[in-house]
């Protein structure tokens, strides 16, 4: 069979038992090259070399999927931005150990399929000492890493360290471009021609072009109707946002506050947007300026709504400087600092406790530097809040009988005097307070 067919049958088994995956690879452009390694790839394509037919068939569909993360998780990129901060005597070196952080966060998304990408996970945590580097990024676990080896033993000669870059077998046979320029080999043939959009693009756009298709691949991948795996699952999360957060940081910033949104409750409709009635203000027009995000994480959220949450704040973060997102149940608990979409995987613990949102509150005053905009996600069934249902306004707050509710009115208050709160509930509604700006987010299956 010739290269094209066997790349071509590739894809096309892939596409019945990985869906998603398979429409992802599609996308890339596949050339082969007459150069001496199996597989390499950078931002957009896969060059495919000589070394290629000394595979088996199935290493080289773990190849292939494998490329089609590293291009879609954007590794080469943030790779050459992250090698910029670590100072050490051996770029080679460095340049190995990024690569196989990279094929860390890989094996998470290819665990389901392929149970030796989660033993990867596993030895590298043991012998680099670093945990839970599924909720980690990237960014954060190569920091890490090069916290905990010295300077001097940079060099990667016969460190214990340097074992890890024997982890996988897999890795020795696939490059990972580290390079400032695009890959540039003498093309022999064009294997696949994949999107033209993800090939040509300018580097500008090459991020806003990658989510624009992997936002395509998964709703064709659904129509295909395979049970949707852990990928599937991680992709849709950060697609799906029902809050137009483009629409409200546009209203509040170029118009200094949420005037003329109503402080009511509605069901929210993406009808009201006309893109040209206002200005939008990029990130620069910001300034530094952060949002602060309360998620409850306690025992009554489900699941659904968790994972909702967290494509609200994926869409938030597309349009601000970062979002400091606290996780609380009773108390708060994280602090996660997240500041760009891919950062997103870094919310994942749900802590399944009571519900008081008194201490998180104060904690949140903590972070309130640079914070214009402050977005609270929750059910609404808060023991410490006043809720609508029993108290029409505030005012019939008693303060002896009432001190726990009035002290929460009194620390939203205070936050508001700095920053607008938006308080976006699935459930019950707070009682009416003038620095409150509700959102009731309704989906039907929500059941309280
Ligand atoms: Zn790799």
């Amino acid at each position: 069979m010739d290269l094209r067919s066997e790349i071509k049958t590739i894809i096309a088994s892939l596409m019945v038992k990985h869906p998603l995956l398979a429409t992802l690879l599609q996308l890339i452009r596949i050339i082969k090259v007459n150069e001496e390694f199996a597989l390499t790839m950078d931002e957009r394509r896969i060059f495919i070399g000589n070394q290629w037919s000394h595979l088996n068939n199935a290493e080289k569909v773990k190849l292939l999927l494998h490329a089609t993360m590293h291009i879609f998780l954007s590794h080469v990129e943030r790779t050459r931005n992250i090698a910029r901060k670590i100072v050490t005597n051996n770029p080679e070196y460095t340049a190995r150990m990024l690569h196989l952080i990279a094929d860390v966060k890989v094996a998470q998304y290819l665990e389901h399929i392929d149970r030796s990408e989660g033993r990867l996970i596993r030895e590298f945590e043991y012998m680099t000492k670093i945990k839970n580097v599924k909720i980690k990024s990237f960014e954060e676990i190569v920091l890490e890493l090069f916290d905990k080896v010295p300077i001097g033993d940079r060099d990667g000669e016969s460190t214990n360290k340097d074992n890890l870059s024997n982890l996988d077998l897999l890795r020795k046979k696939h490059g990972f471009t580290t390079s400032k320029d695009s890959l540039k080999f003498a093309e022999q043939e064009i294997l696949h021609k994949g999107s033209e959009e993800l090939c040509k693009c300018a580097n500008e756009d090459l991020d806003k072009v990658k989510k624009d298709l992997i936002t395509k691949a998964v709703v064709q991948a659904k129509t295909i109707g395979t049970e949707p795996g852990e990928l599937m699952k991680l992709f849709l999360e950060l697609i799906e946002s029902k809050i137009d957060w483009k629409q409200y940081l546009r209203n509040f910033f170029a118009r200094g506050g949420f005037k003329d949104v109503k402080r009511t409750f509605t069901r929210f409709s993406r009808r009201f947007i006309d893109d040209d009635v206002f200005i939008l203000p990029g990130k620069e027009g910001m300034g530094m300026n952060k949002v602060l995000v309360l998620i409850d994480s306690s025992g009554s959220i489900s699941e659904e709504e968790s994972r909702a949450f967290v494509s609200e704040v994926y869409e938030l973060v597309k349009h601000t400087m970062g979002v400091i997102v606290i996780l609380w149940d009773a108390e708060p608990h994280e602090v996660i600092e997240i500041s760009s979409p891919e950062e997103i995987e870094k919310i994942k613990n749900y802590y399944g406790g009571g519900t008081m949102i008194c201490s998180t509150l104060e904690e949140a005053i903590k972070h309130l530097q640079n914070v214009k905009f402050v977005v609270i996600f929750t059910d609404g069934y808060i023991g410490d809040l006043p809720r609508r249902d029993e108290f029409k306004s505030i005012s019939q707050l008693d303060p002896q009988r009432d001190a726990e509710l009035l002290k929460t009115v009194q620390l939203l208050r205070k936050i508001a005097s700095q920053a607008k709160i938006l308080f976006v509930t699935t459930g019950a509604l707070p009682t009416e307070m003038p620095w409150l700006t509700v959102i009731k987010y309704e989906r039907e299956e929500w059941e309280h």
